[in-house]
């Protein structure tokens, strides 16, 4: 009794499986056609002793064109006020890049510091606890702030297109602003102290300046930011005066030929701050303040 043979809806039940089990073979090689397709289109995806040959893989940017203004209603009469970025064109450089951990001798690769001497091409960035990373945090921010400053008039431009490459370069990220003729230049950036204590955000200027754009124009924008950021409700940094720190080793800012500045939104491994990044609002909440910091800097900027 207990090895009864097959019945008829048996027999339809193994055939059912064996369409299943048909139909996952099917699906699973779909899925991995999908990965070759997919891995054929990154960059320095193919070995990495080929990818080394090309140490500075060429920014490809994607730029976010201002929103059409509507000139006039219905009647063809009333006009509505400028948008209060119009014309303005900003550079937004999401730090560092989703492929880069896979890539070490690209990245590794050294370039120009902008004062005579030499860093690595790129970083791989830092984390939440929760393993959210960096380049993701960066990237998603750096893409809502280019949606809001296109509504508000301006063009942005990003110094990649998406969050799966390697690269750019820092020394190419630096001089992104002059080659693609923005006004300003604003990396985006999560600090990663090991101290999960540490909190705050601060704002970063190349200091002494290595171009006349980054003396008075960058200090000028960066207290904007730090006011906008402060007036939304992030912590400072209590570790710089101001929560703006000078450096003279960081190449994008070395570069820049335009106002620049670095923006570190906060500590990554401090759980507030870090719970915060990992959600969409508190990452479109970075992306308004720092859109109010450059509206600011924009119209005293004249
Ligand atoms: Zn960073």
């Amino acid at each position: 009794m207990s090895h009864a043979p097959s019945t008829g809806p048996g027999r339809a039940w193994a055939g059912r499986l064996g369409l299943l089990l048909a139909g996952l073979v099917v699906g699973g090689l779909v899925f991995l056609v999908a990965l070759q397709v997919r891995a054929g289109t990154q960059p320095g995806a193919t070995e990495a002793a080929v990818s080394a040959e090309r140490p500075d893989p060429t920014p490809d940017p994607s730029t976010v064109p201002p929103e059409p203004d509507s000139a006039t209603d219905d009647a063809g009469a009333a006009h509505d006020p400028p948008a209060p970025l119009d014309g303005l064109r900003v550079a937004i450089d999401p730090g560092h890049d989703g492929g880069n951990a896979d890539h070490p001798l690209t990245i590794n690769a050294p370039v120009s510091d902008g004062r005579g001497g030499t860093k690595a091409c790129n970083t791989v960035g830092t984390s939440t606890d929760g393993g959210y990373p960096e380049h993701a945090f960066a990237w998603d921010v750096s893409s809502r702030l280019a949606e809001e400053l296109a509504d508000l008039g301006a063009t942005a431009v990003l110094t990649r297109p998406d969050d799966v490459g390697v690269g750019p370069c820092v020394d190419a990220r630096g001089r992104f602003p002059q080659e693609h003729d923005t006004d300003v230049l604003v990396s985006v950036h999560a600090n990663g102290t090991e101290d999960r204590a540490a909190h705050g955000f601060f704002v970063i200027v190349s200091d002494p300046p290595a171009h006349v754009a980054q003396g008075e124009p960058s200090l000028a924008l960066a207290e904007e930011l730090v006011d906008a950021l402060t007036g939304a409700g992030f912590t400072p940094s209590a570790t710089y005066d101001g929560a703006i720190s000078r450096r003279s080793d960081l190449a994008t800012l070395n570069h820049s030929e335009r106002p620049v500045v670095m923006l570190e939104l906060g500590e990554m491994r401090n759980p507030d701050e870090g719970a915060l990044m990992e959600t969409e609002g508190g990452r479109q909440r970075y992306a308004e303040a720092v859109v109010d910091g450059l509206v600011a800097w924009a119209a005293s900027d004249g």
